[in-house]
């Protein structure tokens, strides 16, 4: 891959682990719960972790619910974890609102950075390649990432929906970032781990999406642009060069 003269990165779950996997820390969360919940075994957690990440599923599905729900992620587990609870016959709307914020700072504890995450992004810059980095998400809960991770000074221009007012995949985020690091689509990558967001929307510009995917989770099943390349290591980008 020879590099562009512009990259858009993804933050979330693409230079942080942040959100991935939820089934683990859900059934973790949730036994520290037992007493409370009264869900004595494995099997009883069980059900209120899949009532729990059913109703989430729900509630993410919809793209306009979404979109709003994303400027408060903690707002939005309250409601779907209160949701849950009351399906299962749970009449008890201020545990629901403790789970769902133990949750909340439990994700929040486990933040990572991805290992090569720092050394790929400094490498790229070094290379004058001109970074951006594209996040959806409220300003308060993306910029304290930003700064705890130490983020902000290796990239040209940093975009927030919660500051810009749209999020991905509208196309007036692509091209917005595109015109602050003054470069043409064409010369441009997006990469990041959501399909929707980071291949399909960036590739209707005419940018190449780069699908970033750790997990090894393949493409999915109903994809209907294929990525200009996978990476299953952010390293990979500088490697090939
Ligand atoms: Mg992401």
């Amino acid at each position: 891959m020879a590099l562009p003269r512009a990259i858009l990165f993804d933050l979330d779950d693409t230079l942080i682990r942040a959100y991935a996997q939820p089934e683990e820390a859900w059934r973790r969360l949730l036994g520290t719960f037992a007493a409370p919940l009264e869900a004595h075994d494995a099997p009883a957690i069980e059900k209120v972790r899949v009532a729990v990440m059913d109703e989430a599923r729900t509630l993410w599905t919809d793209q306009a619910t979404a979109a709003k729900w994303r400027l408060d992620i903690p707002g939005a587990r309250r409601l779907t974890t209160r949701r849950a609870l009351s399906r299962l016959g749970y009449d008890d709307e201020a545990l629901a609102d403790r789970i769902a914020d133990a949750f909340t700072e439990m994700r929040r504890l486990e933040y990572r950075l991805y290992p090569d995450a720092h050394a790929t992004v400094d490498a790229l810059r070094q290379a004058g390649v001109r970074l951006a980095l594209v996040t959806n998400g409220s300003s308060e809960i993306q910029r304290a990432k930003i700064a705890r991770f130490d983020l902000e000074h290796r990239f040209h221009h940093i975009q927030i929906e919660g500051e810009f007012g749209q999020g991905k995949p509208e196309l007036a985020v692509y091209r917005h970032a595109l015109e602050k690091l003054g470069c043409e689509a064409c010369d441009a990558w997006m990469v990041g781990d959501n399909y929707e967001w980071e291949v399909v929307a960036p590739q209707k510009l005419g940018m190449c999406g780069i699908w970033y995917d750790p997990l090894d989770m393949g493409v999915p099943e109903t994809a209907t642009a294929k990525p200009t390349h996978v990476i299953k290591r952010l390293g990979e980008l500088i490697e090939s060069s």
